[in-house]
């Protein structure tokens, strides 16, 4: 550990990244009697556009500020709806193979900006110190590194970390998304928005922040992408009844797929640096959530540091995830190795009713379900590469291959 910044009894902690994961990382590090030093490194301002995703919120609770429209919280919503269809030329009237209504009872829509901005308010009135506005280059990094105590990197993806080590082909990123907000008459599924599935490997979204504002966006994964992206987005749009954005206002990134990144690249004991979020790769690899995923990874390293296990990180981040991992390997393959949207919808149609949470972080939840519906179970699993996929997920054979049992 290093010890130039410390005195005899308090330490220092400095975060990289100011997003979600790292305002979570000083949220749990400013409140430990033995910080009394805890700086947040971010490359953006706060008052500025920053990172514009899909800003659906699955688990407001995580976030310690109240769920008003102020702090960003613009949409308490019921749950999401996966509309599964036959492939690409319905029109926006035409009835979906399959229906899904998931719950989401503590998720929101949010203004994602807006929350960033009042948390990093609240954590920079409480006494935590922002340092906004400039990258904090290859050069400045070995700097921290030398001169705090914990070196949180909450940077994304890829971290600056694996930047500095010339590492960051380890992150398998696969999806490419569009994004933006506009504007249209969203008062029929405002409490519920939608998810779109439409015979490619991928999806869309429309998600309202209100009865006439939604974040929509669509992304691609697997091998067959759009020779155009913006039209693909565009015909989308068209085809699923939300106003189609101007291209000039759409967002293109990629989303990580974790777990992308072996758990012993989460910690670096002889910097005593840490990754949470995205840096970490733990993004979801099915639907490419992120956000309560890196608030986990915080809050879990913020508990290992206040009983000085934090050399227990990477373990304990590797088993608080893996069932996450198991069920979006699984779900994924559900999707990529039939390609049948009558399976898709059968399978869709079978977990109705379950919550967000089951769906992603229970895997028993979903095979009780599955095991409901013999038929639909025996075709899922008839094909090779799903049974690949069972025994991948069952035996912990993730694509690092650090933990094959
Ligand atoms: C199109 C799209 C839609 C998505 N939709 C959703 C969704 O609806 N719900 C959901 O849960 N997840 C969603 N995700 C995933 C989610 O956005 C990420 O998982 C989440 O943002 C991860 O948060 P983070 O704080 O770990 O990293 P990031 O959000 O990537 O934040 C990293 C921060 O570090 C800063 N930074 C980076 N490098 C430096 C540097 N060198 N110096 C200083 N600062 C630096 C950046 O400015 C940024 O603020 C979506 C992703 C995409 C791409």
């Amino acid at each position: 550990m290093q010890q130039q910044s410390r005195s005899d009894d308090t330490c220092s902690a400095a975060i990289i990244g100011g997003a979600v994961s790292g305002l979570a990382a000083a949220t749990n590090i400013h409140a430990l009697p033995q910080f009394s030093d805890v700086v947040v490194f971010e490359r953006q301002q706060y008052d500025d556009k920053r990172v514009n995703c899909g800003e659906a919120i699955n688990d407001t609770t995580l976030v310690p500020l109240e769920k008003t429209p102020e702090n960003g919280f613009v949409n308490d919503i019921d749950g999401f709806e996966l509309r599964v269809y036959d492939g690409q030329d319905h029109d926006p009237h035409e009835q979906p193979v399959g229906v899904s209504r998931l719950q989401c009872e503590p998720g929101y829509i949010c203004e994602r900006n807006v929350v960033e901005k009042r948390w990093a308010d609240k954590l920079a009135a409480e006494g935590v110190e922002f340092r906004t506005g400039a990258s904090i280059s290859p050069s400045k990094y070995d700097q921290i590194l030398e001169t705090y105590d914990y070196i949180i990197d909450a940077s994304g993806q890829p971290s600056l970390t694996l930047k500095a080590k010339q590492e960051t082909t380890n992150y398998t990123g696969d999806m490419v998304a569009l994004n933006a907000t506009v504007s249209g008459d969203f008062s029929s599924y405002t409490e519920r928005p939608r998810i779109f599935f439409e015979g490619y490997v991928g999806y869309s979204w429309s998600f309202p922040k209100s009865e006439t504002q939604a974040n929509v966006g669509m992304g691609w994964a697997g091998d067959e992408r759009p020779e155009n992206y913006y039209e693909a987005f565009k015909t989308t749009a068209q085809r699923n009844g939300f106003s189609v954005p101007e291209r000039d206002q759409t967002n293109i990134y990629t989303i990580p797929r974790g777990p992308s990144l072996s758990p012993e690249q989460t910690y670096y004991p002889e910097n005593n640096v840490f990754l949470v979020g995205d840096a970490a790769g733990i993004a979801n690899r099915y639907q490419g959530e992120g956000i309560c995923q890196g608030i986990r990874s915080a809050n879990l390293l913020g508990e290992l540091i206040a009983t000085e296990q934090e050399h227990r990180y990477p373990e304990k981040l590797y088993n608080m995830m893996k069932s996450e991992y198991r069920l979006a390997h699984l779900m994924r393959g559900a999707w990529v190795e039939h390609e049948d949207s009558a399976l898709l919808a059968a399978v869709a149609e079978s977990i109705e009713g379950l919550s967000i949470e089951d769906i992603t972080r229970r895997p028993s939840q979903v095979l009780s379900r599955l095991l409901r519906r013999p038929i639909t179970a025996a075709k899922l699993i008839s094909d090779v590469g799903m049974l690949t996929r069972v025994y991948e997920s069952y035996t912990d054979s993730w694509e690092f291959g650090a933990n094959e049992a």
